[in-house]
């Protein structure tokens, strides 16, 4: 299994296996191996359907620590139907890991259920912009302790003119938190994200 030469743990290739995944993808043997190292910021250019998902999931994954309940990942994606669909690709990666728990955070459903998911202990969420602006305007989310922040087709999340809610969510992260920023084209908005919130950002292109 060529999973295993790229770093990964024995939970997440015991996942991996039963997914049947047998060969990373292109995008996931570059980004892996960099992500897995300390203190990484990346901007990788890729598509959907290339397998992004599990190129930032698994070593997203791997980085956190589930004996501690503090939210320490936030996934960033521009529409409920992405956002629900990284939080079930995410569960499946790390169904082998007790005590890991994702919520998806999104608009046009409940926001006090939502919140209660997070405050029972939610190690990594996964929310569309605007409620994920709500949310932390409520006090009902703390971010100030996470270690690392995706931002998932940054281009559709600025498209969509969430420019304002994304800077202002990023600006309530810690500055030493790593950001990996994936995006299917980059325009000068995406480009300006990176020069301002990134740290020596690594390039992949797929
Ligand atoms: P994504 O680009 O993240 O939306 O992934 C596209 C689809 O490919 C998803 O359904 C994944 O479950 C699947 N997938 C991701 N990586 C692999 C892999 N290495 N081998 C087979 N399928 C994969």
């Amino acid at each position: 299994n060529k999973f295993e030469q790229l770093g990964l743990n024995e939970s997440l290739l015991k996942a991996i296996g039963d997914l049947g995944f047998e060969t990373p993808s292109e995008v996931q043997e570059k980004a892996i191996p960099l992500l897995l190292e300390e203190d990484t910021d990346i901007v990788a250019l890729a598509q959907t359907g290339t397998g992004k998902t599990a190129a930032f999931g698994f070593p997203l994954i791997q980085k956190i620590d589930p004996f501690n309940r503090q939210t320490q990942a936030l996934i960033l994606s521009p529409t409920r139907e992405l956002c629900l669909q990284i939080t079930n690709e995410i569960k499946l990666y790390s169904k082998y890991i007790d005590g890991l728990h994702t919520v998806a955070v999104y608009g046009g459903a409940s926001i006090n259920d939502q919140a209660r998911e997070v405050k029972r202990g939610a190690q990594v969420i996964v929310a569309t912009p605007g409620r994920m602006q709500d949310m932390i305007n409520r006090g009902m989310v703390n971010i100030k302790n996470i270690s690392i922040c995706v931002l998932d087709e940054a281009d559709e999340m600025l498209n969509m003119g969430f420019y304002e809610d994304i800077t202002s969510i990023l600006s309530d992260t810690p500055k030493d938190k790593n950001t990996w920023l994936f995006s299917a084209t980059m325009p000068q908005e995406v480009a300006r994200i990176a020069k301002e919130f990134m740290k020596n950002p690594q390039e992949i292109t797929v």
